[in-house]
């Protein structure tokens, strides 16, 4: 492999490097999880900048969520300096934020537009009834602007205007995208649009980690890559960094039934000879499930440190664990109530978040409300946030009002921690503030320093590593997911088995999958078989934790009673 030569790229392996050096021109970056796509993409945006004079101003890069800009963008600082400041990092909608704001005037907005909030569109909703066209008028006449929007009305601009599609193209020269395999048709034509067939796009990601269809993503746009730009150039990095041997292993034979790479390659770089299995327990119930994770967080957290001190790795077995290395992954919101109940009675602190958008949480549309229509609110926004929150819950409690957003006061003090942290990062920036919370996930408000066990959805997990990852409810029905009286399409349990692979791939050191014999499931209590997932996965990389007998309360530790 030819050298580059420059410390720059000196962090990176033989392929990573050839994908952060690759000259101009389409690039298409096949990446498995955990094989450093954002160390890739961080590092060739730096060589490029920093070798071959690129303007950083020419730079734009686009990922899925604001905590992954987040991520880019600090990284970034580290490689480039004070210089990355002029990479333009943003999320589609973001983006499209931008754009908009940019053009408002062509496309008939006031320059201080807003994006409807909850409020705003329930009220159109109820005046307009099932009209499209009057919905959409009724918010132009307040200025307001639907989330949906924010990559539709830039695009139309775009569409019928060459001569802004130039100015784009002039300003943003190279284009680098994550996870390119969740785009969808909006988002793939805005990208064409500001990126000619011969230009300068790199497009990052892994098909086998599309898990967004239900919401337009199309994996196809990924696949056919190479005949929408001609001449693309194609890298593939297959070193996975990031789980253990059997963990890895167990990850590639489960998406082996329906992987879109050919030849899918995962090579571990970490060897370490004694990690250890898969762990995987069977539990009665939901009940039980949920105190084999705290009796595991216990024993985990409170167990005796024992850190290979050369490498800093762990050796052999997991120590100096901290609740933040901890993440609890399932396939349904509604199956964390039971782990959280549990850890929080173990007086373990959690945080949990899912893929939905933030300002669909109880209480955060209430707060969001508050903050724009009570200007006597003052201090930092963390303290307005705080004291909406105190507002807002004195008027829930009060029964005669009819407070907007129809959320309990639980609910407020619970949407006013997920804000605080956003708050923080946004200093006194009211605007942006609610530009990120009315286009954010939930998981974008995931604070990954906070000293808590992480419960997530699986698709919020996307792109995130944790030390340890428990990953409950692996049953027929739940993964893949059976709605009453529907059989999914044999292209719905591949999405289902990608999402199984994308949680599995989410753990470092050790991995623990559990489920149940029965659960409560549409309205009844079922009965269960584990996930057929799980079959494909040869039997020697488990673990079998507990005896064959679940445990019976009696034989619970006393800290859960
Ligand atoms: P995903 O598909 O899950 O989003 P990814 O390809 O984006 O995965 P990263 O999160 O970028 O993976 O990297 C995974 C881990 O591997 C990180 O902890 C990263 O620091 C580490 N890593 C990546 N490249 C290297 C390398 N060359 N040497 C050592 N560690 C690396
Ligand atoms: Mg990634």
């Amino acid at each position: 492999m030819e050298e580059v030569g420059t410390g720059l790229l000196d962090r990176l392996d033989a392929m990573q490097r050839v994908a952060a050096s690759a000259p101009g021109g389409p690039l298409l970056i096949v990446a498995g999880p955990g094989t450093g796509k954002t160390r890739t993409l961080t590092h060739r945006i730096a060589y490029l900048c920093a070798e071959l004079n690129v303007y950083p101003e020419h730079c734009l890069a686009i990922t899925f969520t604001r905590r992954a800009a987040e991520e880019l963008r600090s990284r970034l600082d580290g490689l480039l300096g004070p210089v990355a400041e002029d990479v333009t990092v943003a999320t589609f909608h973001s983006l499209g934020l931008a754009l908009l704001r940019e053009n408002a005037k062509a496309a008939g907005l006031p320059p201080d537009f807003r994006i409807a909030d909850d409020t705003d569109r329930a009220q159109a909703r109820a005046e307009a009834g099932d009209d499209e066209a009057a919905y959409t008028d009724l918010l132009r006449a307040q200025d307001l602007v639907d989330l949906d929007e924010l990559v539709t009305l830039p695009l139309a601009l775009l569409r019928d205007d060459a001569e802004l599609v130039e100015r784009y193209r002039d300003r943003w020269r190279w284009i680098f995208v994550d996870e390119y395999q969740d785009v969808d048709a909006d988002q793939y034509e805005l990208l064409r649009l500001l990126s000619p067939p011969d230009g300068n796009l790199c497009a990052i990601g892994d098909p086998d980690q599309a898990i967004y269809s239900f919401r337009g993503a199309d994996v196809g746009y990924f696949l056919r890559f190479s005949e929408d730009f001609q001449e693309a150039r194609l890298v593939r990095l297959n070193r996975n960094y990031r789980s253990a041997a059997p963990i890895l292993a167990a990850a590639v034979q489960a998406i082996a039934p329906s992987s879109l790479v050919r030849g899918r390659r995962l090579d571990p770089a970490r060897l370490d000879p004694e990690a250890p299995l898969v762990g995987r327990y069977a539990a009665a119930g939901v009940t039980d499930e949920a105190n084999f994770v705290v009796r595991t967080v216990d024993e985990l957290v409170g167990g005796v440190s024992h850190r290979s001190l050369d490498s800093g790795r762990i050796d052999g077995r997991v120590s100096n664990v901290s609740f933040s290395d901890i993440a609890v992954l399932y396939r349904t919101d509604a199956q964390a109530a039971p782990i959280v109940d549990a850890l929080s009675r173990a007086g373990v602190p959690v945080q949990k978040r899912s893929h939905d958008r933030l300002r669909d949480r109880a209480g955060v549309a209430a707060i969001i409300h508050e903050l724009r229509h009570e200007n006597g609110l003052g201090g930092s926004l963390a303290a307005r946030v705080r004291l909406a929150g105190q507002v807002l819950a004195q008027r829930f409690t009060a029964p005669t009002l009819d407070a907007s957003g129809a959320a309990s006061p639980e609910d407020v003090w619970s949407a006013v921690e997920l804000l605080t942290p956003l708050a923080q990062r946004c200093g006194d920036d009211l605007p942006e503030f609610l530009a990120q919370v009315t286009t954010g996930a939930e998981v974008d408000a995931l604070d990954p320093r906070a000293e808590a066990v992480t419960l997530l959805t699986l698709h919020a997990a996307k792109g995130l590593e944790f030390p340890v990852v428990f990953m409950v409810g692996c049953e027929d029905g739940l993964l893949p997911m059976r709605w009453p009286g529907a059989t999914p399409s044999d292209d719905e349990v591949a999405e289902e088995r990608r999402l199984f692979f994308v949680g599995l791939t989410r753990a470092q050191d050790r991995l623990y999958v559990s489920h149940t014999a029965r659960r409560l499931r549409h309205g009844g209590e079922r009965e269960c078989r584990p996930t057929p997932f799980l079959d494909v996965i040869d039997s020697a990389l488990f673990e079998r934790i507990g005896d064959t007998e679940p445990r019976r309360p009696k034989d619970r530790q006393l800290r859960l009673l």
